[in-house]
């Protein structure tokens, strides 16, 4: 098996090129051109040829195909297909705000939370991510459209906390100075919830934005929705959120994708209103977007704006979520299956 050097952060490059007993300099040099999408040892033209013939023996360089590229006639959002080197397929988004680019990206082929509404999960999980492949996503997406994305959201297929150690070595790439340079302010996660892993990553006391897929403030609709909340109930994972809060100093976001008679009732919102009430969190509604599959409507606009009324009577900061890409399936939960079934 070759490294995927990818996947290595500045010291553990240092340390290999130590190894071979090439100059500190090199480690650096390697870096930067993987991290502006180069894609062969052959091409890093500043390094001595024999350096460049042992990287391509002990190492390899991963370099997604891209299999498909839609783009947005509405808004210009452009969702990427992506060929992993084993043949699996993922997919990013790219939209394109006031503020810059921001790129949502995978983290896993598939996913194994079995939320009802979401069609990432329904073929289940294939594999993890390497932070290699995460920021292919990012690296490609910016060679191929031109530009710089300033902003990454973990919000595409996958649930990253799933792939906790991988994810962390991803921000930490992308974070570094030496390559993309992408602030963890700049970076938002999102979870279903995983309260060991909410608390682990507390730890480590990032700047980024965690997101919480809420979806419903009580068990009963909970669970109905998302299988995992019968392993961490709506509390627990909010009594999670409050100590990540304390840690970290960074408010929650809490999504919540607005599903018909199922979640979305004067009832809901007013529960939600208390719980969240005072903690500084911030909801995000979304439309549900259709997945066929899946048998559930969105709620109608005059339910959301009613629900979002009872949540800032209630003293909650609430947004809707802006649909971009809506005609290419760039949406929530949308991604990879339409492909994969074609
Ligand atoms: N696994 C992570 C991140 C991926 S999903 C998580 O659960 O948060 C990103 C967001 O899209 C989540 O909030 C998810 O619940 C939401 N989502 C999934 N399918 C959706 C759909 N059909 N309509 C609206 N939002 C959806």
């Amino acid at each position: 098996m070759k490294l995927d050097i990818k996947s290595c952060v500045p010291d553990e490059i240092a340390g290999l090129m130590k190894q071979w007993g090439q100059p500190r300099f090199r480690a650096d040099q390697v870096f930067s051109w993987m991290h502006s999408g180069c894609e062969s040892f052959g091409d890093m033209t500043n390094l001595p040829a024999a350096l460049r013939r042992k990287l391509e023996e002990e190492c390899c360089l991963t370099c997604p195909s891209i299999l498909r590229k839609q783009v947005s006639e509405k808004d210009g959002t452009v969702k990427y297909l992506w060929k992993l080197g084993d043949g699996n397929s993922v997919e990013s988004v790219v939209m394109k705000y006031r503020y810059g680019y921001t790129i949502c990206i995978s983290t896993q082929v598939g996913c194994r939370m079995g939320c009802m509404f979401c069609a990432s999960t329904l073929g289940g999980l294939v594999r993890c991510l390497e932070p290699s492949e995460m920021l292919d996503q990012v690296l490609f997406a910016q060679k191929d459209m031109g530009i710089r994305i300033s902003n990454i959201v973990l919000m595409g297929i996958g649930e990253p906390l799933d792939n906790f150690d991988s994810v962390l070595r991803f921000l930490q790439l992308v974070n570094s100075p030496q390559g993309l340079q992408i602030g963890m302010r700049h970076i938002s996660l999102s979870t279903c919830g995983l309260v060991e892993k909410v608390d682990k990553l507390a730890e480590y006391n990032l700047q980024l934005t965690l997101s919480v897929s809420l979806h419903a403030p009580d068990d009963e609709t909970r669970s109905r929705i998302m299988p995992v909340n019968r392993r961490y109930g709506v509390d627990e994972v909010l009594a999670a959120c409050s100590r990540y809060f304390e840690k970290t100093g960074r408010r929650i976001s809490y999504e919540y994708a607005m599903i018909r008679d199922v979640n979305d009732t004067d009832r809901h919102a007013k529960l939600l209103a208390e719980k969240l009430k005072g903690t500084g969190a911030h909801v995000n509604l979304i439309r549900l977007n259709h997945v066929e599959e899946r048998g559930l409507t969105p709620s109608t606009p005059q339910q959301i704006e009613r629900f979002t009324r009872i949540l800032q009577d209630g003293g909650v900061a609430v947004t809707l979520r802006r649909r971009l890409g809506s005609d290419i399936d760039a949406s929530c939960g949308q991604l990879r299956r339409k492909t994969e079934n074609n």
